[in-house]
């Protein structure tokens, strides 16, 4: 064999090794415990053994067993051998002058995503995506232009938060900063995370646990297109806060820009929201609109929108359109949005206007997407260890 062959054997022998190995991120501490029963550990030392390895890969961000100091050898070398701590790669990192910073990231698995962190002064918020690509195509948004790749999986939603507080170097050793820089998350990246709904559970236990990440439920907003059937799971099974884009007051003109719909009407979106379970007044749901000019934008609509929403406590976020190549709408203009936001606010609705983060390296809403392409059925590309981009 020459040079080149060799190489190639040994990647693809140490691929191999790593998808034989249990990965050990986005296991629950009750699957990671099963494993460990499984592979031999006795089931008395479990449970301490379960929160050690929790402490050191959530806690302080540690993913080299070796380094793992309070368990015996013997067990690091046994970790070592069976999981790994594989999370996404930071494959390009873009930096905006506002200080947002996009991430396109990637695992072992097919194709490529992008995840970013936004700072305030207050408050230092991720947005997460929850699949590679959508399977809904809303008409003014730039994901919904890339056709779905694949789920991501929980060890990729919590490895999202993973790589930012790595690059940001956010962990608990690092005393430069007395407070976490990642303190919210909104999983409004790309995808729908209630077509993913299990591994965004999942993910989402993780980062919300007291001994994983432990970010308050209240800390997270799950936004979704509208999928009826599962907006409930969303406060009976995780329990964050929800978010609805909403975008338009009647049904001929939402099916032209939110086509889900055609499947589920706003007068079936809008009762299940009257009946979402845990409804008060601390725990509002945030309606998000995007201002398109003369498509919803005019002071009709912000009445019929104050119709829609009376009688749930909730909060409208005005989202000035972003745009992108090949989009074909315009952002309404500053002195409509004030408009329409006034009435919003005389009915007693709180109407803040979204500013637009990362514009300048399209991390804003609705403009993540990455190049990743499904492979075609029987393709070489189906291998799971070959990644396109
Ligand atoms: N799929 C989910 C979550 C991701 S999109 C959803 O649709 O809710 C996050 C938010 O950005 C949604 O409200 C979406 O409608 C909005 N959005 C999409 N494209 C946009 C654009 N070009 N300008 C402004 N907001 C956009
Ligand atoms: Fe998908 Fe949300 Fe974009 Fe619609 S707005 S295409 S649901 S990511």
């Amino acid at each position: 064999m020459n040079n080149l062959e060799n190489q190639k054997a040994d990647n693809l022998e140490k691929s191999l090794t790593k998808a034989n190995k249990i990965k050990l991120l986005g296991l629950s501490q009750n699957a990671l415990a099963e494993s460990l029963i499984k592979l031999g550990t006795h089931e008395k030392n479990v449970s301490m053994r379960v929160k050690q390895v929790w402490s050191w890969v959530y806690t302080h961000g540690e993913m080299d067993f070796r380094e793992m100091t309070n368990l015996s050898k013997n067990f690091r070398v046994f970790l070592q051998k069976n999981f790994s701590t594989e999370r996404p790669e930071i494959v390009k990192k873009q930096i905006s002058k506002d200080g947002t910073r996009k991430y396109l990231l990637k695992t072992s698995n097919i194709g490529e995503f992008e995840t970013v962190f936004i700072p305030d002064d207050d408050r230092g918020t991720v947005c997460l995506s929850s699949q590679i690509g959508c399977t809904l195509n809303c008409s003014f948004c730039h994901t919904g232009t890339q056709k779905l790749v694949r789920n991501l999986e929980p060890f990729e939603m919590v490895g999202q938060v993973l790589a930012i507080k790595d690059d940001l170097m956010d962990w608990c050793e690092n005393s430069k900063h007395n407070k976490r820089l990642v303190s919210n998350i909104v999983i409004m990246g790309m995808g729908e995370p209630l077509y993913n709904f299990d591994h965004v559970k999942n993910g989402l236990d993780i980062i919300m646990h007291n001994e994983g990440l432990s970010l308050s439920r209240k800390k997270i907003t799950l936004s979704t297109s509208g999928v009826v059937p599962n907006i409930h799971r969303v406060a009976n099974e995780i329990g964050c806060l929800l978010a609805i884009s909403l975008h338009a007051t009647t049904d001929a003109v939402r099916n032209r820009l939110v086509p889900i719909n055609k499947k589920w009407s706003i007068t079936e979106l809008m009762l299940s929201l009257k009946n979402y379970p845990k409804l008060s007044n601390s725990e509002r749901i945030t309606f998000e609109y995007v201002m398109l000019k003369d498509v919803n934008d005019s002071l009709d609509d912000a009445k019929r929108l104050v119709k829609l929403v009376q009688g749930i406590p909730a909060k409208i976020n005005l989202i000035p359109f972003n745009p992108w190549p090949g989009s074909n709408f315009e952002p309404s203009s500053s002195e409509q949005i004030k408009k329409f936001s006034n009435i919003l606010r005389k009915a007693g609705y709180s109407s803040p206007v979204r500013k637009p983060r990362g514009k300048d390296i399209l991390a804003a809403c609705g403009q993540l997407k990455s190049n990743s392409i499904k492979p075609k059925k029987n393709s070489l590309f189906q291998d799971p260890n070959y990644i396109i981009s």
